[in-house]
């Protein structure tokens, strides 16, 4: 199969400081990332690695298409998990199940860090105001709405703060 890979370098306009310490960031290297987006397109973004002067930690910039350790795109991951019979989504079933699976296993720490953040910026909890039973999508999308970019929306606040679970350790995100 013949397929054309672009290169994508990643700049990111929040990262400037870090999100530790508050610390200048500089430049330590760069990584390659292959990302694929709906239809089967190859991407190969090229992520900065980002090092604080002050507490010298590494961080990487997170473009909001890809969500960390994942291969496919956000938008892809995101449609999966929002069409539970979704078909033009270019992964296969075991793919689909997985991420419905670690979708499973994250959202409670995604809703719990949100609502955190929330906290932090002396806004008001938006948890249960109406006292229906809403799903662990719903209940994310209670934080961030549900308009295309909600998976971005809730995963980049929170890998900013340094709180996203490793679910494997890796240079690259
Ligand atoms: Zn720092």
């Amino acid at each position: 199969m013949k397929t054309s890979t672009k290169v994508f370098f990643v700049r990111s306009k929040e990262q400037n400081s870090c999100p530790c310490c508050n610390g200048r960031l500089k430049v330590a290297s760069s990584c390659r990332r292959i990302c694929i987006a709906d239809g089967g397109t190859r991407k190969v973004l090229v992520i900065r690695k980002l090092r604080c002067v002050e507490c010298q930690r590494f961080h990487n910039e997170l473009p909001d298409i890809l969500i960390p350790y994942k291969r496919y795109d956000r938008e892809s991951i995101e449609s999966a998990l929002v069409n539970q019979s979704d078909s033009h989504v270019c992964a296969d079933e075991s793919t689909l199940y997985r991420w419905r699976r670690w979708f499973k296993e994250m959202a409670d720490h995604i809703r719990g860090c949100l609502a955190a953040i929330t906290i932090r910026h002396g806004k008001e909890s938006v948890e249960d105001k109406s006292g229906f039973p809403k799903s662990k999508l719903q209940r994310i999308w209670q934080y961030v709405g549900d308009a295309s970019g909600w998976l971005a929306r809730a995963v980049q606040p929170i890998v900013n703060l340094n709180l996203w679970q490793h679910t494997r350790s890796a240079f690259c995100p």
